[in-house]
């Protein structure tokens, strides 16, 4: 992996804010290019929102893009532009919660702060045999106590840290583990009692609040398009999209429905809105499953937006989200 190894905390920081919700695999060309752009602090912190969401663009979990800029301009600000070397000071940045600050202050400047993240709270769990629920509070606490411990007598945070989640990840794996052959089987309280299988124990579920989205791509002879930014506290914050009306249910609506919407919107068009067709999409995100449909559609030409709108010829240089990114591929917008 590119960041294997590195000592550098901005990179460390990039790398673990990246795969704190995203796979490795698609993680890794993400990082390289957005380095390449943006190779320290000064470049990240002069750069504007939607250039570094471009970078995200199609990464999702958006406020992690925008948590990157506000942290840099803050280590700009009270830092001189050089990342902070001190947990306490780590940890107040935006966007950086404990896991991350021990794993950039561990890596990064050989303090004691143990990690935990999936991996090392489910080998922390059989070793010890702790049936605690690993999603909840208060066993992470626990666990995180327990490694306090241990960290008393580590030599190499950063070496020790990389070796269990790497022990994690390779040899204490979710199913069936080849215990037999693990070298901490015999002080592994879980193999011992014979209980691997059953731990760590996750107790919460996360309930999907489902959302029902209505796009209107219009699109007029010059090739222009309304888009706009998302600028409310809600997902998808400063992407960009079409006009969107959000329901309680989806149906589809008629000619004189969509020409309401854009007359209530104060949306001036010449000649008629006409319908070319509806696009559906389903698209989950951890705590929501948005249920969307867009009209493609036509008219002569857009004369006017209302004050949020931008009519834009190209939608190269905006990022959207992955839903109308995904609608913007198949139809072969220009759009990059
Ligand atoms: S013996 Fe099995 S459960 Fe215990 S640490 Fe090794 S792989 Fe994990």
């Amino acid at each position: 992996m590119p960041w294997s190894g590195i000592k550098n905390p901005y990179r460390i920081w990039i790398s673990e804010i990246i795969l704190q919700q995203t796979r490795v695999k698609q993680g890794w060309d993400y990082y390289l290019r957005f380095i390449e752009r943006f190779p320290d602090i000064c470049s990240l912190a002069s750069a504007n929102e939607d250039e570094v969401l471009k970078y995200w663009e199609g990464l999702g979990y958006y406020s992690r893009a925008r948590n990157l800029l506000k942290a840099a301009k803050q280590i700009e600000e009270l830092h001189g532009g050089k990342f902070p070397n001190t947990y306490a000071d780590i940890i107040s940045l935006p966007g950086i919660g404990p896991y991350t600050a021990a794993a950039i202050s561990s890596f990064a400047f050989g303090l004691s702060y143990p990690v935990l993240d999936g991996n090392v709270l489910r080998v922390i769990s059989r070793y010890t045999s702790n049936d605690g629920d690993i999603l909840s509070q208060s066993t992470k606490k626990e666990m995180l106590k327990y490694l306090q411990e241990v960290f008393k007598k580590v030599e190499d945070p950063a070496v020790f840290n990389q070796a269990i989640m790497n022990f994690g990840a390779m040899q204490c794996v979710p199913s069936s583990p080849e215990c037999g052959e693990c070298i901490m089987c015999k002080n592994c309280k879980a193999y011992e009692e014979g209980i691997v299988n059953m731990l760590p124990v996750k107790i919460k579920k996360i309930k999907k609040k489902k959302r029902y989205f209505s796009y209107f791509d219009l699109e007029d002879e010059a090739g222009n398009r309304l888009i706009f930014r998302r600028d409310k506290q809600d997902i998808w914050q400063g992407l960009y999209e079409f006009l969107m009306v959000e329901s309680k249910v989806l149906k589809t609506l008629s000619d004189a429905e969509i020409t309401k919407t854009f007359d209530e919107s104060q949306i001036k068009i010449k000649g008629k809105i006409t319908l070319t067709k509806v696009h559906e999409y389903k698209h989950q995100l951890t705590h929501q499953t948005i249920i969307a449909k867009v009209y493609a559609l036509k008219c002569k030409k857009i004369k006017e937006s209302g004050d949020e709108m931008l009519i834009a010829n190209s939608l190269s240089g905006y990022a959207f989200p992955r839903l109308l990114d995904l609608y913007l591929q198949e139809n072969k917008v220009n759009y990059d």
